[in-house]
This record gives C-alpha cells, sequence and structure tokens, in this order.
C-alpha cells in the first residue's frame, strides 16, 4: 500500500517539477529513480526531506529570474535541470539508500541527511550568490571576478549556503530524532565550501574567442571557446557529485573513527 503512495508522490513532484521547468524530460525521469531509491529505505521520512530539497531548489532557481538571464551566458546549463544534474546531486542520497537495505545501520540516514545538506548548501549558495550585489571574489585567490564565475564566493552566497544546510539538518532532526543539527549543518557548509573550491581550481573553464568572456560553454558567440583551465570533463556536475562525497567521507570519518 505504503509503496504505491511514494510512487504517486515521487511521480506528482516530478511530473510538477517538468511542468513549473524545473526539470528536463530526462531530468524528472532521474527524479522518479532517485525518490523511488529513496523510499526503498528512507521511507516517507527520506522522501518528506528529499522534498524539501527540490522544492526549496527550484523556488531559489526561478528567485531573480531576469537578473538570471545574464549569467546564462557564463554557465553551462539553465535553470531547467537535466538528468546529468539530478544525479550529481541525488544519486549519492539514492546509492545510502539502497546501500543501507543491505546493510542495515543507523549511520545511514545520518549520512543520508548531511549528503542533502552539502547538496541543498551548495544549490542555494549558487542561486543565491550569483545574483547579490557583491562582487564575487575567488575562494583561492581572493581576486575580484564576475558574478556566475565558478569557484567564487560572496556573503550572501556563503550565508545562504549555511542555512539551506541548517533547513535540512532541522527537518533531518524532526524525521529521525538522532540526527545532530549543527554538526550536520556545519557538514553541509563544508561540502558547498569543497565544491566551491574544486570549481576554482579543476573545473573546467573556457574563454571565447570573440567577445573575450570566460564561460563554462564549449561555445560562443557562434564559435568554439578554447578552454584555458581545468579538463573537459570536469564541469560542475562532476564538482558537484564530488563534493557530496567527501562531506559524507569526511563526516563518517571525524565523526566515527574517532
Ligand atoms: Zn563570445
Amino acid at each position: 500500500m505504503n509503496e504505491w503512495l511514494y510512487m504517486a508522490a515521487v511521480l506528482i513532484v516530478a511530473i510538477g517539477g517538468f511542468f513549473v521547468r524545473s526539470l528536463s524530460l530526462s531530468g524528472a525521469a532521474a527524479t522518479v529513480l532517485v525518490g523511488m531509491a529513496v523510499a526503498v529505505s528512507f521511507s516517507w521520512q527520506g522522501l518528506c526531506l528529499l522534498g524539501v530539497f527540490f522544492v526549496t531548489s527550484s523556488f531559489w532557481s526561478h528567485f531573480r529570474h531576469q537578473q538570471k538571464q545574464k549569467l546564462a551566458e557564463k554557465v553551462e546549463k539553465g535553470a531547467q535541470r537535466d538528468y546529468v544534474q539530478v544525479l550529481a546531486n541525488g544519486s549519492i542520497p539514492a546509492g545510502i539508500s539502497l546501500i543501507s537495505l543491505a546493510f542495515p545501520s543507523p549511520l545511514w540516514h545520518v549520512l543520508f541527511v548531511v549528503s542533502l545538506a552539502a547538496a541543498n548548501a551548495d544549490t542555494w549558495a549558487s542561486e543565491i550568490g550569483s545574483v547579490s550585489r557583491e562582487t564575487p571574489r575567488l575562494i583561492t585567490t581572493w581576486k575580484k571576478v564576475d558574478p556566475g564565475t565558478s569557484g567564487a564566493v560572496t556573503m550572501a552566497g556563503t550565508l545562504a549556503s549555511y542555512f539551506g544546510a541548517l533547513l535540512i539538518a532541522v527537518v533531518g532532526f524532526l524525521l529521525w530524532h538522532d540526527v545532530p543539527i549543527v554538526t550536520v549543518s556545519l557538514f553541509g557548509l563544508f561540502g558547498s565550501l569543497i565544491d566551491t573550491y574544486f570549481g576554482a581550481v579543476w573545473q573546467a573553464a573556457y574563454r571565447c574567442t570573440v567577445c573575450g568572456m570566460e564561460t563554462e560553454k564549449r561555445k560562443h558567440c557562434g564559435r568554439q571557446t578554447v578552454r584555458i583551465k581545468g579538463r573537459d570533463w570536469f564541469n560542475n556536475d562532476v564538482v558537484n557529485w564530488l563534493a557530496i562525497f567527501c562531506s559524507i567521507i569526511v563526516y563518517f570519518l571525524v565523526t566515527k573513527l574517532q
């Protein structure tokens, strides 16, 4: 009985996400897979937490939509998430759920909350920080850069990141009661900062040979751009996935192996 309810809830959210243009068709399909995998072990609590991530991230993606049109020149993808973006954020929470089915332990749902805290922190940071009035600075050299540049931070984005992680930690605590709110929220922020660091150091960046703009796009002004940093395959999605992975591994090492 419950399985059908979960399936219906996941389908409604994925189809809704498609209709409000938060998800492409492939993104909606990937959302269904992630939702079902999460429901397998973490049932309605897992779906609730995934829902908080999904709904708030979609909300902030549409926030100051006009201003983000300008950033669309710099970033590879827009507000409509495709399956690669959904899996970059959702494959680790979904994987933790499947692993916990095979090896039950009270550790897994806390790692699940940490992974979503990191994903949420990063999404809130990019969606809010990129439209802040401050000039962003690179996390490595502190050099001033254009809004929307990967690896850059603003005060607003960093605060947004912490509150994004805190919201997931608080909801996780309300759902499971044994989630340490402060620790989990700090690890979410940590995940987002790692994401920014990887974005600054390793993520591929390109320059347009016509207008000179630094961008994540392979093509600009009708021409192929030239790579100035990173490797072609190391895009924002790989950075996202890796940052979430690092946050759960470091959480595990720090809290469980003392
Ligand atoms: Zn150009």
